[in-house]
């Protein structure tokens, strides 16, 4: 299982475990914690249709948690996880994990959690077949924001999984370049309400799609809004508030000064990597942003 609403290096690393799972002989199932389904553009990553999303934990002999950098980012799955006696192997990359499952396979230093992955498989004797490479991929394109941040072995990685035969246009033409007409409508009505509000000196640039503005808009296209304020120089910290259910938001927090933006998110009760993180919250836009703003405030101060 990886993390809810879950991006390519989750769903990568759950096709990731399957693949080599079902190469071992063993039986497997993928998992997501939530009733919605997750964002359709995942479903270009092999095995991704075979992945349920359910609201109640499967049995099992062994879970192998992915991308969560806590037991409460399985969602639905969590408090069984937490009291389940059934062993647990996490794999994670998030510098704010908190450190759960029997087992734990954790690397703050890997670009993704699919990163990791290739490691372990390498240890399990399982070949990396043009399949397997994929769903690596998938997660390392997206969680190094094609390559631009990362260790130099990331790109001998990349060599190696692109030496498989995997088609890295129309990977990254599915998972990061694919918009529609009512998408881009929405990013330019977002873009053009951005606002840069300041909390003693330190400037914050907000892009707020509220409910209505996303509404038949695909998933991938409201995450990709985070692109745009990720780069801001004139801002310290860039955020995007998508307000996926009236009056609530999951918010997305990015950098490029040196702020630890996690910390900015565990207040407001996530967690994330020190120049991406994220959090969730309920209220009105006007409200939501007023306690980001003091949030920023008490962790830069
Ligand atoms: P996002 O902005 O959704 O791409 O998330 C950026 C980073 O913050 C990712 O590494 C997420 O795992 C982490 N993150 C996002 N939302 C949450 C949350 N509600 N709780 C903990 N971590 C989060
Ligand atoms: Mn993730
Ligand atoms: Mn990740």
């Amino acid at each position: 299982m990886g993390h809810i609403r879950p991006d390519a290096d989750a769903i990568g690393s759950v096709t990731t475990v399957l693949q080599a799972l079902h190469q071992l002989g063993k039986t497997a199932s993928g998992w997501i914690g939530q009733p919605e389904a997750f964002a359709a553009n995942l479903l270009s990553i092999p095995l991704a249709d075979q992945i349920t999303c359910a609201t109640e934990l499967p049995k099992a002999d062994l879970y192998v948690v992915l991308d969560c950098g806590s037991l409460d980012r399985t969602g639905a799955f969590s408090s069984a996880l937490s009291d389940t006696d059934t062993p647990i192997i996490m794999v994670d990359h998030h510098a704010s994990n908190t450190g759960f499952g029997t087992w734990q396979l954790l690397d703050p230093t890997a670009e993704s959690t699919t990163t990791i992955l290739r490691a372990w498989l390498r240890d399990l004797g399982v070949e990396l077949t043009t399949s397997i490479a994929h769903s690596i991929y998938a997660g390392l394109v997206t969680d190094t924001g094609s390559f631009r941040w990362g260790r130099p072995a990331m790109h001998e990685l990349a060599g190696e999984l692109v030496a498989t035969g995997i088609n890295t246009r129309c990977i990254a033409g599915a998972l990061m370049d694919d918009v529609s007409i009512p998408g881009l409508r929405m990013v330019g009505q977002v873009l053009s309400a951005i606002t840069v509000p300041e909390i003693d000196g330190h400037r914050v640039a907000i892009l707020t799609a509220t409910h209505d503005l996303i509404q038949g808009c695909a998933m991938n296209e409201v995450e990709s809004l985070v692109d745009y304020v990720r780069g801001v120089g004139a801002a310290d910290v860039g955020a995007v508030f998508k307000e996926y259910r009236p009056g609530w938001f999951a918010v997305s927090l990015r950098t490029t000064k040196d702020i630890d933006v996690s910390a900015i998110a565990a207040r407001i009760g996530g967690g994330g990597h020190v120049r991406a993180a994220g959090y969730t919250t309920t209220g009105t836009v006007a409200e939501v942003h007023q306690e980001l703003l003091a949030a920023v405030g008490a962790v830069l101060n």
